[in-house]
């Protein structure tokens, strides 16, 4: 899908370097920011539905925010039906029916993922801070993938893609948000992997987990159509790389289940 070229700061020619020394709340640290990147904002924000438009829930605490930025961009799926309803009003609801399930039954302060993509292409922000957070570089610490979250920037795409592909239009819009996001945080698209490069789980499916090399390759024809400097991959601290564990024979198979997503070393909840 294509959209016109969102107004707002998106737009902005903005400096990396700017934008993180002007970070207000620091928490955490203990990683090394990647080299700076003087590289102006080329590419516009996907149409993104913001919280107000899916009526969120205001989070139970305060969402922390780093002003580090993410090292890996993760993509899930939701675990949820494969639904043939592409429409607007399906996608603001399955977000609001996620925030639901995380924070009631979960305990979580808010939704855990800071991005969701519908299978109509829908782009909605997730957790609570999470747009303002990329439009500065910063990094809204969410909660899906354990024992890495203060080092993820995570998606969730609806559907369970064990065994089919996701619609074309969720994967033209993740392509469009992974360029997105890669231009934002100075990141090469190697960057991007699945929930299953860090915990033991299938998610995203094999299906989805088996078309990361071509979201790769997409992401990268996007930030080179528009000039933008691609930096080298780096995985320069090494408790941020991700870990490869191998997928469980029995993960558990019911809605909104894809895998760990809290562990000891995470101060998110
Ligand atoms: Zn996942």
């Amino acid at each position: 899908m294509s959209h016109s070229p969102a107004p707002g700061p998106g737009r902005r020619t903005v400096f990396r370097g700017a934008a993180l020394a002007s970070g207000a709340a620091v928490l955490g640290g203990a990683f090394a920011a990647p080299p700076l990147q003087a590289s102006p904002v080329r590419i516009a924000e996907p149409a993104l539905h913001t919280r107000a438009a899916w009526n969120a829930r205001t989070p139970s605490s305060p969402v922390q925010v780093l002003a580090t930025p993410p090292t890996n961009i993760v993509v899930h799926h939701t675990a949820t039906a494969n639904s043939d309803d592409h429409s607007l009003e399906h996608a603001l609801a399955l977000s609001r029916s996620i925030q639901n399930f995380h924070m009631d039954t979960q305990g979580w302060i808010d939704v855990g993922q800071q991005l969701t993509i519908s299978r109509g292409g829908h782009v909605m922000e997730g957790r609570n801070r999470a747009l303002p957070a990329i439009r500065e570089g910063s990094q809204c610490v969410g909660t899906h993938v354990a024992n890495h979250n203060n080092t993820t920037i995570g998606i969730e795409n609806e559907g369970t893609y064990t065994g089919v592909e996701p619609t074309g239009a969720l994967i033209d819009a993740l392509v469009e948000t992974l360029a997105w996001l890669c231009q934002a945080y100075g990141l090469n698209p190697d960057a991007i992997v699945g929930h299953r490069d860090f915990n033991a789980t299938e998610c995203p499916g094999e299906v989805l987990y088996g078309m990361l090399p071509e979201l790769r390759n997409r992401t990268m024809g996007v930030l080179e159509a528009e000039g933008v400097q691609v930096p080298p991959h780096s995985q320069a601290d090494p408790d941020a790389a991700p870990t490869y564990p191998a997928v469980p024979d029995d993960e558990p198979d019911h809605t909104f289940h894809h895998g760990p997503v809290r562990g000891p070393d995470d101060i998110s909840r």
